[in-house]
């Protein structure tokens, strides 16, 4: 093994130009057109810079995705603006993003830094699956310190499995999602082993513009350098691909599964 494969087989992860093809034959719709990703996050910044590029590369394919944020982030506001001010700029803000991709934006209406998990709200994303009907859903991953974090983790668990049950009635039928993937996230990193590395090279400079508009990865709302994180990560998991920009993914655990044709 040389140095290049040694780091394209780190931890047996595969490094895919498309979600859809080849082993991932079930992430493709069934007539084998490249399918929807949902992309679920807790905060609109994090379904960005996140799992934005994921979308987008979707998009190029000719696939189509929708992000689904749980609440607006409107607690992270600077001292300068007000908190439902600042909600509304993000709401803008994940508006123009997803617009400038290709993408929708559907937004549930919880508080920031108070998303409940429980039924109601697992209830409430059941649905907007069965409605957008994602072959794809990618999300946190548990390994959070953030509470609404680690909670819409939990929720899209609970989600997917009411979305695909028959028994469960709902306004719109059931609808099931073929796999599950978790972001990378310097607020999630606790666990995070990356199995599946993206090339994201075709939509790198879109997924930049469509993060920038966004204050919080200018840097106008806090401490951590948003844009140098992001973008330097998705150098560095190219590197460990053989792609010049990447983003690596996580399967669900319980849903890996290799299946090689020499046995
Ligand atoms: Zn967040």
């Amino acid at each position: 093994m040389n140095r290049r494969s040694f780091a394209q087989s780190l931890g047996g992860a595969v490094a895919v130009s498309a979600l859809g093809r080849s082993s991932f034959s079930k992430e493709s719709s069934s007539d084998g057109t490249p399918g929807r990703i949902m992309a679920i996050a807790a905060h609109p910044g994090d379904g960005l810079f996140t799992m934005g590029a994921v979308l987008a590369h979707q998009i190029e394919r000719r696939g189509s995705g929708v992000l689904l944020s749980l609440s607006l982030g409107e607690k992270g506001a600077p001292k300068d603006i007000q908190v439902e001010h600042y909600g509304e700029m993000q709401r803008t803000a994940t508006q123009k993003a997803t617009q400038l991709l290709g993408a929708e934006a559907v937004f549930l209406a919880y508080p920031d830094a108070q998303i409940p998990f429980n039924e109601e709200s697992a209830l409430a994303v059941c649905d907007a699956i069965r409605q957008y009907k994602p072959d794809v859903v990618v999300t946190h991953w548990s390994g959070s310190w953030h509470k609404d974090h680690q909670n819409c983790h939990l929720i899209v668990r609970d989600a997917v499995f009411y979305a695909a049950l028959e028994t469960l009635a709902r306004s719109s039928p059931a609808h099931s999602v073929s796999k599950i993937y978790y972001a990378e996230n310097w607020e999630d990193a606790s666990n995070f082993v990356p199995d599946t590395y993206l090339d994201i090279e075709a939509v790198y400079e879109k997924w930049l513009q469509a993060c920038d508009f966004y204050p919080m990865w200018r840097g106008q709302t806090g401490f951590f350098r948003y844009n140098d994180y992001y973008s330097a990560l998705s150098i560095m998991r190219g590197c460990l691909s053989g792609f010049k920009h990447a983003v690596a993914l996580m399967s669900d655990p319980g849903q890996r599964m290799d299946r090689p044709r020499l046995l």
